[in-house]
């Protein structure tokens, strides 16, 4: 009997342990079904040769960018909203590695621990982007086939509503040459969070802010009196450091510190840069963020670089006029020019709005991020109206539909035509906006990357 009893209690010892380890299974099944479902080992049940088989991207406005049909990874039916889009959006085999296709595959997937694999469809999730696809589209025909890249996007939210990469190409009519064809060079990076390129002038604001933010007219110019604001510069066309000297195109005469940034001359920043000193603008240049490597979705930006410390007077001027070498990322300088517009802060800038389920339940929505703090809000007060004067003595208010404040930069290349800039942003109250513009050999900054933005803010206002 005694026996029988000890036999009896071992058995409910084991079906207590087995019933505790059927709860724990269960549990860890609940808790955890959906991340071992879209480990690699189980890509093949999802997608096919790398093709996302499952999940649709659409625009802000609901408009259809990618879905897959009967197997098939299908874009939208408009050419240019497909290439204009290619590189927010992805290419079918992810090579575009900074794509939603790419870097959302885990949001794309709808997996039910419940329904298992049988929970997985074509439609799938749905990513809703920022962008507007036909704004993007008319960013796109403005470059007219020049290879660089735009962007416009909301301040205040961060919300990217046109943002193209050139060259860029069809993902329903892939180019058979678009590996060895040196016109596609590049085709896979998204330029605006990839890349760096040397900013001419619209960086002066940056040595602008750091005199602003430091200097009294007498440190400029012991002659002077009063805060910088008030000084005036004599340009005559050229500035000699020990080891050099930096030009303008012409000789500017005499002009208050406002003038100096609507002719963007180049003698007034050099100066400014080398009385500055390498460390001061240096530090600025970090403070400004163009030295900051942004967090966008589940991509980071890539880093400026600046050579500024330790160099030769001549050297630090023509960095304080964006030359030398100086590299900035594009992402970086929407977003200085956005804190500008800002009072000192911006958002950083996003293409998701959010990610919603076949019933159209949101599951996710990223929040806005700011960023630091820029520069100080009297700072960001005197480059707004500068920014604007620059717009209305320099590049024509008549050029743009509405309100802007800007800043054009000119590249001088060796071979073909200047690389070029156009950044600034819109100052009607109802509209938070900045944008940037890069053209490679583009001409002018204020005439051929201005005309893109006048383009895309005529779209914009429509
Ligand atoms: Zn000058």
């Amino acid at each position: 009997m005694r026996k029988i009893r000890s036999r009896i209690g071992i058995c409910s010892v084991v079906l207590a342990l087995f019933l505790a380890g059927i709860l724990y299974l269960m549990n860890a099944y609940r808790r955890n079904a959906s991340d071992w479902f879209l480990t690699s080992y189980n890509r093949h049940l999802y997608s096919s040769d790398y093709v996302l088989l499952t999940g649709t991207v659409v625009d802000r406005n609901g408009v259809t960018l990618s879905y897959v049909s009967d197997g098939t990874r299908l874009y939208n039916g408009d050419a240019d909203i497909r290439k204009a889009t290619l590189h927010v959006v992805g290419d079918p085999y992810n090579k575009i590695g900074t794509s939603t296709l790419a870097t959302m595959r885990n949001d794309l997937v709808s997996f039910s621990a419940m329904q298992g694999i049988a929970s997985v469809d074509e439609a799938g999730n749905t990513v809703v982007l920022t962008l507007d696809a036909k704004l993007t589209a008319a960013a796109y025909r403005a470059l007219d086939g020049k290879n660089g890249t735009v962007c416009l996007y909301n301040y205040q939210t961060g919300e990217i509503l046109a943002i193209v990469s050139t060259p860029t190409y069809d993902p329903m009519n892939i180019p058979e040459d678009l590996e060895d064809n040196r016109d596609y060079s590049g085709a896979y990076l998204n330029r605006f969070f990839s890349t760096t390129a040397t900013p001419g002038s619209v960086m002066k604001p940056v040595i602008l802010q750091a005199a602003l933010e430091t200097m009294q007219a007498s440190d400029w110019d012991p002659a002077q009196t009063g805060p910088l604001a008030d000084s005036i510069f004599n340009c005559k066309g050229t500035i000699s450091f020990a080891d050099g000297y930096v030009n303008c195109p012409k000789v500017h005469g005499k002009q208050s510190l406002t003038e100096t940034l609507a002719n963007s001359c180049n003698c007034a920043y050099a100066s400014l840069a080398v009385t500055l000193g390498g460390e001061t603008v240096s530090e600025f240049i970090q403070k400004c963020g163009l030295t900051k490597s942004y967090r966008v979705g589940n991509i980071s930006t890539a880093r400026g670089t600046f050579e500024i410390t330790g160099i030769a007077d001549y050297r630090l001027g023509y960095a304080g006029v964006g030359l030398y070498h100086d590299q900035v990322n594009p992402c970086s300088l929407l977003v200085y020019y956005g804190a500008i517009a800002g009072g000192g802060k911006a958002a950083v800038p996003n293409t998701v709005l959010e990610v919603r389920d076949s019933s159209g339940k949101t599951l996710r929505k990223p929040e806005a991020v700011m960023s630091d703090k820029l520069m100080e809000a009297s700072t960001a007060e005197y480059l707004r109206k500068a920014l604007s004067e620059d717009v209305r003595l320099t590049y024509g208010k008549d050029r743009f539909p509405c309100n802007i404040a800007a800043k054009s930069g000119t590249v001088s290349q060796s071979s073909g035509a200047s690389n070029c800039w156009f950044a600034g942003f819109t100052t009607d109250p109802d509209m938070p906006y900045a944008f940037v513009v890069y053209i490679e050999h583009g001409g002018s900054g204020s005439r051929a990357a201005g005309d893109v933005a006048a383009a895309l803010l005529r779209e914009l206002v429509k």
